[in-house]
């Protein structure tokens, strides 16, 4: 299969044109073509030579995912594509007064089987490649006709289990000739894994880091996410205290609040705790109800007693806005309502 143009960053396109003989800063112009005028054919580029175009017409392809589905309701549309092999993924737009943001799949399946997450039920069976992750923001945008301003990459799968593709991913979408996502609107969602939060610290981009908390204590984070068996708890912190320390970077952590099982008051004292004096926030996320019948959403009462409890502790503390539970939007749900048709 021929490799895909969007799978290059401009390093990697300056290091083509110069093998050709030509000069590197054809790749910023390409890169305009691509990205700024959209284009569907190399004939359509005239400020580079010909018999270039033709050359990388023959090695790296245009091609687009195959849009499948698209489900769209008040603030937030769903989108399914079908990959080269058949394999699907998700991407879901949601429209927020400060603009639109997109929440991008990185992998089809995941392997870090968190308990009550959708996705997780289908073991991972590949990493995607990086012009499958541009292109979900590309074709979301040529869909609705207007710029992405942000982005997550909080759909399917964990980033840092496919972190060099989500790197050259992040390289290409915040390029000033490419997508010209800015670093500060790009948030990268982890549920931990150590060695990568590590070499995330020197990458050289303010991009945003959010951790999948979950659980104040590492019983509990075990017994919900198995990679805590992998990098406990007291590892994560530390680490994480000193990637605030090296990046000046921002710092969330989301927290599901799970009926009866991570969502009590003392709960609350224990996160607040846990996180007492770090630059970072929370983001309390009301659980999204899936088939799992072994979890729910906590009571509102609930989760407004565990907001007041951080709030009082000078926690900073949002209530994740709610889109798309009609249209099954978290994580997993609309491709796994596909492959059960
Ligand atoms: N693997 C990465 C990114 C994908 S999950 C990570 O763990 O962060 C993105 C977020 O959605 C995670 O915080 C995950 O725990 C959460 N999530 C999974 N299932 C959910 C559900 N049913 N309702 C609400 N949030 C969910």
């Amino acid at each position: 299969m021929m490799e895909s143009i969007y799978n290059l960053d401009i390093d990697q396109l300056e290091e083509y044109f110069l093998s050709h003989n030509c000069k590197k800063f054809h790749a910023d112009q390409l890169f305009s073509w691509l990205y700024q005028k959209r284009i569907n054919s190399y004939n359509k580029v005239t400020n580079i030579k010909k018999d270039i175009l033709d050359e990388l017409a023959k090695d790296y392809s245009l091609k687009k995912l195959e849009l499948v589905k698209v489900e769209k309701d008040v603030d937030v549309n769903k989108y399914l594509f079908k990959l080269y092999d058949s394999e699907y993924i998700e991407a879901v737009l949601m429209r927020h007064d400060y603009g639109n943001s997109i929440c991008v799949s990185s992998q089809v399946g995941c392997n870090m089987g968190c308990k009550f997450c959708e996705s997780g039920r289908r073991k991972k069976v590949r990493n995607l490649n990086t012009y499958e992750m541009v292109l979900q923001i590309l074709q979301v945008e040529e869909d609705i006709k207007e710029r992405i301003s942000h982005v997550v990459v909080m759909g399917i799968g964990e980033p840092f289990d496919n972190y060099d593709n989500v790197i050259r991913f992040i390289k290409i979408i915040n390029h000033p000739k490419g997508l010209q996502i800015g670093s500060r609107h790009i948030t990268i969602s982890t549920c931990g894994i150590i060695p990568k939060i590590e070499e995330f610290m020197n990458f050289n981009y303010q991009v945003n880091l959010a951790i999948s908390l979950h659980a104040p204590n590492n019983e509990l984070r075990d017994k919900l996410m198995p990679i805590n068996k992998v990098y406990p708890l007291s590892e994560l912190m530390q680490v994480l205290k000193k990637y605030l320390k090296k990046t000046n970077r921002r710092l969330t952590f989301e927290y599901i609040l799970l009926d009866g099982i991570n969502d009590q008051q003392q709960h609350a004292q224990e996160l607040a705790n846990l996180i007492k004096g770090m630059n970072a926030y929370v983001n309390l996320i009301p659980y999204n109800d899936t088939e799992n019948l072994e979890f729910n959403r906590s009571k509102t009462i609930q989760i407004m007693k565990f907001y007041d409890i951080l709030k009082k502790n000078k926690v900073n503390v949002t209530i994740r806005r709610e889109f798309g539970s009609k249209i099954s939007a978290a994580c997993g749900q609309l491709r796994s309502k596909e492959e059960s048709l």
